[in-house]
């Protein structure tokens, strides 16, 4: 089990939290068909580094940007968004 500190509530249990998504593929209604179906659907999947967006949705139920790495699980920072 993952403890992410969120910065409003502390060192919390993963549970608490739920997953959205990379941020790389977060689309805005202003972006052009092709790069929105190139972001959500042919991102790449590397390993190491990534940066996520994840909400305290048990918590404070805010939302919070995670750099995590997607080998270990390793939590490098937690930032609100
Ligand atoms: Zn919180």
């Amino acid at each position: 089990m993952l403890l992410i500190s969120c910065p409003h509530c502390g060192e919390r249990a993963q549970v608490e939290f739920t997953y959205e998504r990379t941020l790389d593929s977060v689309v805005t209604l202003a972006m052009p068909p092709e790069d929105a179906m190139r972001a959500l659907y042919e991102r790449a999947n590397p390993r190491g580094l990534d940066d996520e967006l994840w909400r305290h949705s048990y918590g404070c139920r805010q939302w919070l940007l995670i750099r995590r790495n997607r080998t270990t699980h390793a939590i490098e920072s937690v930032k609100a968004r």
